[in-house]
């Protein structure tokens, strides 16, 4: 039987959706707009585009967004200075470091700049130990989604064998924990796993987050796992042209999963959708507030 097809387009609109909600009752109860800043340092086309998108979606929630751009020879102190100057600006709830930063800048110093509590990507050391430990955290928005529709599929994960390919801090590691978190017999595989397809062919769940265009084939897929493909690669178009593909080959794995992401219109809408999600959690946290529910891991 073909595999349940998850919608991530779909179910990113609706999680925009729940975010307005809360947008609105944020503003309507207590007078407060949720707003998210976005520092871009040089002109990455992929970059740019990206956080021509984050705005957009940003306005479409009604939160205020706020995007600085920075010269690709910005010093870091005065980049910094402009981090420092947003964690200190109350209409700022959310502050996003878009990377990656040029080679002279130190990313991990910019990153942990930030204020941890507006550290919507969560990629800063303390959000990263609260999520480690199990605490509550400002969750990195790619992996979150990835839960959210592993949920929202599966209802509870409790018990059954995820293996995570890739170990990133942006999304193996911490996808990794949140799988724990939810009680999964995590395996987490790299470049120096010994064995792959034996690995993931134990797997209910394979979250594939290794930017390898559909390295993984079919025949390493259990029947009826679920597969969530994060890679985003782009190749080639015999005809010409290119298109975009994920880390599974999407055609043979569809056969043998019961579900699977594809790509696009899989995990990459609900990052954006989660990074406004993370947004309204920080608001919420930051004013004592109750949390929204299914925003948050
Ligand atoms: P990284 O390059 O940081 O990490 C890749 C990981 O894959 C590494 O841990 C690496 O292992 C592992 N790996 C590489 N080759 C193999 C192999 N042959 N077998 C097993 N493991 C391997 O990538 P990211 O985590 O940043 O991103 C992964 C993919 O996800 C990319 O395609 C990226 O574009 C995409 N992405 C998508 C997002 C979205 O919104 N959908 C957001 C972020 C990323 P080792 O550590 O041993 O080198």
């Amino acid at each position: 039987m073909a595999a349940t097809v998850i919608d991530g387009k779909a179910f990113a609109a609706k999680v925009r959706g729940l975010v307005g909600e809360q947008v609105s009752k944020l503003k309507a109860d207590h007078g407060i707009i949720p707003g998210l800043a976005v520092v871009l340092v040089g002109d990455d086309p992929a970059s740019q585009v990206y956080v021509k998108s984050k705005g957009k979606m940003t306005v479409e929630v009604g939160m205020k967004s706020v995007e600085h751009r920075m010269n690709s020879d910005v010093s870091e102190a005065d980049l910094l200075a402009m981090v420092q100057s947003l964690n200190d600006d109350p209409t700022i709830h959310g502050i996003l470091v878009q990377l990656p930063l040029p080679d002279h800048l130190n990313s991990d110093l910019v990153i942990n700049s930030i204020d941890p509590a507006k550290d919507v990507d969560g990629f800063h050391i303390s959000n990263v130990g609260l999520l480690g430990t199990g605490q509550k955290a400002m969750v990195p928005c790619t992996p979150l989604g990835s839960l959210m529709m592993l949920r929202d599929h599966l209802g509870s994960l409790s018990g059954l064998n995820a293996v995570v390919i890739g170990r990133s801090n942006i999304v193996g590691k911490p996808m990794a924990q949140l799988l724990l978190g939810d009680s999964c017999t995590v395996t987490i595989a790299h470049s120096r796993t010994k064995d792959l397809a034996e690995v993931v062919r134990r797997a209910d769940i394979v979250v594939a987050a290794v930017g390898r265009s559909q390295m993984v084939p079919g025949d390493w897929i259990k029947p009826g796992a679920t597969v969530i493909d994060v890679g985003i690669n782009r190749i080639d178009k015999p005809e010409g042209g290119t298109r975009l593909v994920g880390d599974v080959e999407y055609e043979s794995c569809a056969a043998v999963a019961g579900a699977i992401t594809p790509v696009p219109g899989g995990v990459g809408p609900m990052t954006i959708a989660c990074l406004l999600a993370n947004t309204v959690t920080a608001c919420c946290r930051v004013n004592n507030l109750v949390e929204p529910k299914g925003l948050t891991a």
